[in-house]
């Protein structure tokens, strides 16, 4: 009995452990540490971790930090923390760049082999010479160097003897093979850099191709998963682990990547949104990362329901979800959990002339109308509320049942109040109504007089504490755009509003990360960055209508 649904990888290791190919089942999500994670890597990190859990096996957290220019012990921070937030332990935590001298010694292995020779041709002369699908590669002219002198080139590589670029280690493989990463790939490059974990102990480095399937093997990682891209790379990730003589033999199963509508997912177009100032960090609540879904206020729940619908399959049909889909996962979590309290945006005074000055009374109100065990709450109301703009109209269109000259509505949890009269300001916008209520007809009272046929919501206008609500849209408007270089310039220009209003007396309690059902508005999560004791700032999370079913 295993708790995941069944899927192709899994199917794979329950028969590994039949026949006693794998004795337990090791499994790694690794990072590099370039960038944040984002929803994509919440794929790769639920199947990893969930496939060990199933068998009783382990997962390491293991950062790739080969390319020493672009990491940084901030990314590796904050990667830690979201792996934890999403609510996973690994068991080991490893950097690839612990394992530099395993890795730099089987790389002399495979040149005592004749299997690896140091080239002198550069990175444009390497990639001319590679040949094309249906033309075979040339042999590079420094191919048939001896052994000894690769062994002595190599180690002149790593004493620091040359120039980034001027040579590089080769695999010796066939530069005719009709699979191209097998034309004697690169396997280590020359990059004078500091580097977040080894300092300066190294200027040459390990490829991620030649590096990765040694990481795996050093761990004794069983079933070694990842994205489809990397399905042409596994002949060379077996060579490898055979040329190199790895005493565990790990396997590469690959899966298709995640890709949302309307969602950059590259790391490196994240990065230019946040280097470019488009948003306001990594954590922005508009960005698909991991710490931007978690300050907006999705839950590690919603987004490991959503991933685990997703599945594990190897493709075919369409790859790209639909991002509405991820939203019906935190409603689906909030629905039962959120306080559904009165929240008002873009204010409007209502006086109700007939309720008596300096009188203040405290009303029931239900704290989750479809989760009595959340009890109720009481609110105040008295001579002054406020209700939103959108619920007055001076002229209002036929089927218009909320406030309007004349008219009455249901003021939620309180009376019936009906409109009487108006007040403008010198731009003939309306700033004031006045109204009367009718004390019989109390919510609760069991009132049935008469009828009216809207309901608004509001708040006490005394009590009430300023908030500040930040509205969503898409980043990308257009997936189409979303390809080209050129996507900063087609972002979506209302993907942030800010809107001023009022929240119940009660919320002055409210701290980061608390989530809230705002009547009629959607669900909103107080922004752990912009709330201070004084100033609350509320993020949409998600509206309450979703045209979206799973
Ligand atoms: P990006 O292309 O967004 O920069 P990456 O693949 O370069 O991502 P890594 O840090 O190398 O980022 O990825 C760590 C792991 O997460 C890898 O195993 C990778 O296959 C997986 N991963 C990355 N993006 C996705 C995605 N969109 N869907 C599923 N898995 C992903
Ligand atoms: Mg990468
Ligand atoms: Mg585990």
């Amino acid at each position: 009995p295993t708790s995941t649904p069944s899927n192709f990888i899994k199917n794979i290791v329950i028969e590994d452990l039949k026949t006693g190919k794998v004795s337990q089942v090791i499994t790694r999500f690794p990072p590099e540490p370039n960038g944040y994670l984002h929803i994509g890597h919440a794929k790769s990190i639920c199947i990893n971790f969930e496939l060990a859990d199933d068998f009783k096996g382990l997962t390491n957290l293991r950062f790739d930090d080969t390319n020493p220019v672009k990491e940084d012990t901030e990314f590796v921070e904050a990667i830690k923390e979201d792996v934890a937030w999403l609510g996973y332990q690994w068991d080991g935590l490893f950097f690839a760049s612990d394992y530099f001298e395993e890795i730099y010694n089987r790389a002399v292995l495979l040149i005592r082999k004749g299997l690896a020779y140091v080239d002198d041709l550069n990175a444009d002369q390497i990639r001319e010479t590679r040949g094309t699908l249906t033309e075979p590669g040339q042999n590079s002219p420094y191919r048939e160097r001896s052994v000894d002198e690769n062994l002595s080139l190599f180690e002149q590589m790593r004493k620091g003897d040359f120039q980034n670029g001027e040579k590089v280690l080769r695999a010796k493989i066939d530069m005719a093979s009709p699979n191209i990463n097998l034309r004697d790939p690169v396997i280590y490059r020359i990059v004078h850099a500091h580097h977040h974990n080894t300092g300066d102990k190294w200027c040459i480095y390990p490829m991620y191709a030649f590096a990765h399937p040694l990481e795996d093997a050093i761990e004794g990682v069983s079933h070694s998963i990842c994205t489809l891209e990397f399905e042409d790379q596994r002949p060379f990730y077996d060579w490898v682990i055979q040329e190199c003589e790895m005493p565990s033999v790990p396997r590469q199963y690959e899966f298709v990547r995640l890709n949302l509508t309307n969602t950059v997912m590259s790391k490196r177009k994240l990065k230019l949104l946040v280097d470019e100032k488009a948003v306001d960090g990594w954590d922005d609540p508009r960005m698909p990362t991991i710490s931007g879904l978690r300050r907006r206020g999705f839950t590690p729940e919603a987004i490991r329901n959503f991933v685990r619908e997703l599945g594990v399959s190897r493709g075919g049909g369409a790859s790209t979800v639909d991002a509405r889909m991820l939203d019906h996962f935190i409603r689906e979590d909030l629905k039962l959990k959120a306080l559904r309290t009165m929240g008002v945006l873009n204010p409007l005074k209502v006086v109700i002339t007939n309720y008596p000055e300096d009188q203040v009374e405290m009303l029931e109100a239900e704290n989750n109308s479809e989760n009595p065990e959340m009890g109720s709450r009481q609110i105040p109301f008295s001579r002054e509320i406020y209700i939103e703009q959108d619920d007055f109209m001076e002229n209002p269109p036929n089927k218009y049942f909320r406030l309007f000259p004349g008219n009455e509505v249901r003021l939620k949890n309180a009376y019936f109040i009906k409109c009487n009269d108006f007040v403008k300001d010198e731009n003939g916008k309306v700033v004031e109504l006045h109204c009367t209520y009718d004390v019989e007809t109390k919510s609760g009272s069991g009132f049935t007089g008469r009828k009216v046929k809207g309901t608004i919501h509001w708040v006490d206008a005394k009590s009430a504490v300023p908030a500040e609500f930040r509205l969503y849209e898409p980043l990308i408007l257009d997936d189409e755009e979303n390809e080209g270089a050129s996507f900063l310039e087609n972002l979506n220009p209302n993907s942030l509003q800010i809107v001023q209003g009022f929240v119940e007396e009660n919320m002055k309690q409210a701290k980061p990360h608390d989530k809230f059902q705002f009547f009629r508005h959607g669900y909103f999560n107080v922004d752990s960055k912009y709330t201070t004791d004084d100033h609350l700032v509320f993020n949409l999370i998600v509206s309450l209508k979703s045209s979206f079913e799973v």
